[in-house]
């Protein structure tokens, strides 16, 4: 007799759980990109196209051959299939997208194993205030005139994450050493569809985080305190962009989250 045959009057229930299957490192869940790995290569992934047929092969850094690194494996996975194809317009923004997401995915990996991601590693991320749609520099010095008397002094840039959120941080220029406020604008708000208005109203919001700091209580970091939100409700037309944020902007992060335009 055989183990693990099915007997002819039905099949005998394993006795435990099968055990969860770890990803090949080989290749992509399902098994039509092939993976291959190369120790000199740090910050960098490469494809090649009609190994498998016509499927691509992808080439990269030793260090993710690791389980941990599966997800990131299906991204560039994906991103390969869409870089052997035709260059057209919207395949070149899918492949530049996936090869975000990609990176992105592989930093969040690093940072949860308590490592320094390696886009943070001494370097700043590209900071590109002129978007499709928007411009928001030009946002930013009509929000810090008419509400800050022009005394900020930041940076601002649209997101680097497909449907990430708008948010403040403070940098160092690897160049100065001078630390910097940068303002993060979700790229959601970079839409044909987005009034002016909502976008100051989400860099308003930011700027209020530059000037009106993190407030402790009870041991609770308290980021949106009174002062906070009762300084928010100045703008003038914060009625109309809550609306906006609250009904358009899932819409368009979801559109993107699709490749499609916004
Ligand atoms: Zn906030």
């Amino acid at each position: 007799m055989n183990d693990g045959q099915l007997d002819l009057f039905g099949f005998v229930a394993p006795l435990t759980e099968p055990e969860v299957k770890v990803p090949s490192p080989d290749c992509s869940a399902n098994g039509l990109v092939h993976f291959k790995y190369n120790p000199l290569m740090k910050k960098s992934i490469r494809c090649k196209g009609g190994f498998l047929f016509g499927h691509p092969e992808v080439l990269l850094p030793a260090y993710m051959k690791g389980p941990e690194f599966a997800a990131a494996r299906e991204l560039a996975a994906e991103w390969a299939e869409h870089a052997v194809r035709r260059k057209t317009q919207k395949n070149k923004a899918i492949v530049k997208d996936l090869v975000n997401r990609f990176w992105q995915t592989v930093d969040q990996i690093f940072t949860d194993k308590g490592e320094t991601p390696l886009a943070s590693k001494g370097r700043l991320p590209p900071i590109r205030p002129q978007g499709v749609h928007h411009n928001l520099t030009d946002v930013l010095a009509a929000i810090n005139d008419t509400y800050f008397d022009g005394t900020l002094t930041c940076r601002i840039t649209w997101s680097n994450r497909v449907g990430g959120l708008s948010f403040h941080s403070v940098r160092k220029d690897p160049v100065t050493g001078e630390s910097f406020h940068l303002i993060s604008i979700s790229r959601g708000y970079d839409a044909a569809n987005c009034p002016l208005y909502a976008i100051a109203g989400v860099v308003y919001h930011e700027c209020l985080h530059i000037v009106i700091p993190v407030e402790e209580r009870g041991g609770r970091r308290v980021v949106h305190g009174r002062e906070f939100r009762q300084r928010e409700k100045r703008y003038i037309y914060y009625d109309e962009w809550i609306k906006w944020h609250k009904e358009v902007l899932p819409r368009n992060i979801r559109a993107m989250r699709h490749h499609k335009a916004i």
